[in-house]
């Protein structure tokens, strides 16, 4: 085991702790990783916050870039000194899910309470998301990486991660919009800005923003987004209307996590439309639909995990993108900070700004 600086939650809600822990080898399949730059999700925060359980002490962060620094047995494909992304979409490969193309939902359990971390003193430490990347490096399976170039800014490429495959992804591959169908984008923020953007890329006709930011609908704007409807009108939907010329949106992307969203949705939708459900409300909270309006005009209500993508078919071609300045990076970035700063970059995106902070080592 080796020592490294890391970002440690001891308590739900407290701020985190700049602390060392320790690090195994990479095991069979595995890769250390040492990180150039890891982003702050919302995910993060919520987990902090207890809002989906979990064992403590752990140490979260998911959006990672870095350099390949130890491989494992049986690795193959890396080497040390590649430049890769690290997920958290960690699969199994065999299971019904990922054997049907779809990793984001693997079915095989993975023990993160076990895994390469433990604290100082040998206790357990949870490496939260397979990741546990607030942190100097991880160690994670070969699966949940992608080889990047090696000129690319890590920073930028920390947000392909989560972010970025989330919102391009929710549009590409669960939604499976077509050029020339309209979209509605609920929530402005860091994901809802790549569906934005995925929308425009998939050839959207037109793109409406609804955000209660306005703000955040301008840099919709700047994202592609051709509409923008302030979400704290009286029945926002009906703008949507009016910008889809009477007609509603032919895929709807949820993706905020508050519950009037996920209400609302329908009532934005084209017959034959699809809502994709991409925030993710705390555990236990209820929306409520009228299933007979989906029924009688054959619209859809689908959940999207991670944008439904198989990270080695879809970020290769999203770096191409960037790389051709059609997919925007760069500007999602508010705020470069170091791992010691940390509490102070998440008390900075719960402001609800709209772009991501990144921590950058080194
Ligand atoms: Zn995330
Ligand atoms: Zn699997």
């Amino acid at each position: 085991m080796q020592k490294i600086k890391a970002a440690v939650c001891r308590e739900f809600g407290a701020p985190l702790v700049i602390e060392e822990v320790l690090l195994a080898p990479p095991a069979m399949g595995e890769v250390e990783v040492t990180l150039d730059a890891v982003a702050i999700c919302h995910s993060d925060i919520s987990f902090a916050d207890g809002a989906w359980g979990g064992h403590l002490p752990a140490v979260y962060g998911h959006e990672a870039a870095g350099i390949v620094s130890a491989v494992g047995a049986g690795v193959q494909g890396f080497v040390e000194g590649d430049a890769v992304v690290v997920t958290l979409i960690r699969s199994c490969g065999s299971c019904p899910s990922c054997a049907g193309g779809k990793p984001t939902i693997c079915e095989t359990p993975h023990d993160t309470v076990n895994g390469p971390l433990k604290t100082a003193d040998g206790g357990a430490l949870e490496q939260a998301m397979a990741c546990g990347a607030f942190a100097e490096k991880v160690v994670v399976d070969q699966r949940q990486i992608v080889k990047i170039p090696a000129d690319m800014r890590r920073d930028a490429a920390a947000l392909v991660s989560c972010g970025v495959i989330t919102g391009v992804g929710a549009v590409v591959n669960a939604a499976q919009l077509r050029p020339g169908q309209d979209a509605v984008v609920i929530g402005a923020g860091g994901v809802g800005l790549n569906a934005i953007q995925g929308a425009r890329i998939a050839g959207a006709r037109r793109i409406v923003a609804v955000d209660m930011s306005a703000e955040k609908l301008e840099i919709a704007r700047a994202f592609g987004a051709t509409h923008g409807v302030l979400a704290t009108e009286d029945k926002p939907w009906k703008g949507a209307q009016a910008a889809l010329g009477g007609r509603g949106a032919d895929a709807v992307l949820i993706t905020v996590g508050a519950i009037p969203a996920f209400e609302q949705a329908p009532r934005y939708l084209a017959r034959g439309g699809r809502a994709v459900m991409i925030g993710m409300p705390h555990s236990g909270a209820k929306a409520a639909y009228e299933p007979v309006v989906l029924a009688a005009v054959g619209q859809g209500l689908i959940g999207s995990k991670m944008g439904d993508v198989v990270i080695q078919r879809d970020i290769p071609w999203m770096i191409d993108l960037y790389q051709q300045g059609r997919l925007k990076l760069d500007e999602l970035i508010s705020g470069r900070w170091t791992l010691e700063q940390i509490n102070e970059a998440i008390a900075d995106t719960r402001t609800g700004s709209a772009k991501r902070n990144v921590i950058v080592f080194g």
